[in-house]
């Protein structure tokens, strides 16, 4: 195999060496994601984590997460690190619960690893069936055209779209919305979304992110995640175009999304 170099005059040189890689892709189908690599770069952000502002912030899209998991993902921060890290943050009178949240949001990356380990085969195969009152022949292979293209009708999807094809990076909570939209308003099998995320994501990993779409779906949990437009605009505006005429197909009472998302009722 040949050996890549490690070392670049600029990172314009590394990303024309990045691009030289690829010559069939055109210029306009590649984007490059402000996320610089490299252990540097990751102590930086770790510097800069406020997990008590998380605590009270984190579902928003706007809200004090910290963009780590590039680092993590990639064995370049490792999670005991900043674990460590947030408990320094705590105050002294009281230490656990300000950061309880973030604590616990970095066991999850553990969890879906333990998981991952002991499971291999639930990375890409139904853990248990849709709760959604249709069965996996129900749901299409392949991720539509307008989706990969971020042209569907609801504007805030096309927003999550073109940002993780831009980015590398979604919020955690664009995630589930994004993810939800395939599987549940587009009926497409959550390995087809799956797949689409990890060719984006510079955090992409089989258990937190097939894990995660599979709690989505509903085949490995006890019902499907779905949200209402009212959801979004509360915690993704002003991130995401969240006017309801541009995202008709979202808007409604749960009670009706879940008559036209689940026709044949939600099982557990
Ligand atoms: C559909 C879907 C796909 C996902 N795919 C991935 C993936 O490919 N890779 C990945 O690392 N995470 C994935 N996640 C989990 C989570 O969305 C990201 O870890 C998080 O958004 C990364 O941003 P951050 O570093 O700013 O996180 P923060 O919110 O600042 O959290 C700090 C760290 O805790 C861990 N973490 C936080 N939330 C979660 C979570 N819900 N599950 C697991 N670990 C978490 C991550 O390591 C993260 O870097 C996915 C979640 C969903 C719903």
């Amino acid at each position: 195999m040949e050996t890549q170099p490690k070392t670049f005059t600029d990172r314009d040189a590394l990303i024309n060496h990045v691009r030289a890689l690829s010559p069939s892709l055109s210029p306009d189908d590649v984007s490059v994601s402000d996320t610089r690599g490299g252990r540097q770069a990751g102590q930086n952000l770790l510097g800069k984590i406020d997990p008590i502002a998380y605590g009270h912030s984190r579902n928003y899209l706007g809200g004090a997460v910290s963009y780590l998991s590039p680092y993590i993902r990639h064995g370049i921060i490792s999670l005991n690190e900043v674990r460590n890290f947030a408990l320094e943050a705590a105050p002294e009178d009281e230490p656990i619960r300000p950061i309880e949240k973030f604590v616990q949001e970095l066991a999850w990356r553990d969890f879906w690893q333990r998981v991952y380990q002991q499971n291999p085969d639930w990375i890409w195969q139904d853990v248990e069936t849709y709760k959604t009152g249709f069965a996996p022949d129900d749901y299409s292979d392949t991720l539509p055209d307008d989706i990969e293209t971020a042209q569907t009708d609801c504007a805030a999807i096309n927003h999550f779209i073109t940002s993780l094809k831009t980015t590398g990076y979604l919020h955690n909570h664009a995630r589930m919305y994004l993810a939800a939209y395939i599987v549940h308003w587009r009926r497409v099998k959550w390995q087809a979304g799956a797949h689409f995320f990890l060719a984006h994501l510079l955090d992409g990993d089989p258990a937190s992110n097939n894990l995660s779409f599979q709690w989505v779906a509903s085949t490995f949990s006890n019902k499907p995640y779905f949200f209402n437009l009212e959801n979004l605009q509360k915690f993704a505006h002003p991130q995401a175009p969240c006017a309801e005429a541009d995202n008709l197909a979202l808007a409604g009472s749960y009670d009706q999304l879940a008559a036209r998302l689940f026709p044949y009722g939600v099982s557990s």
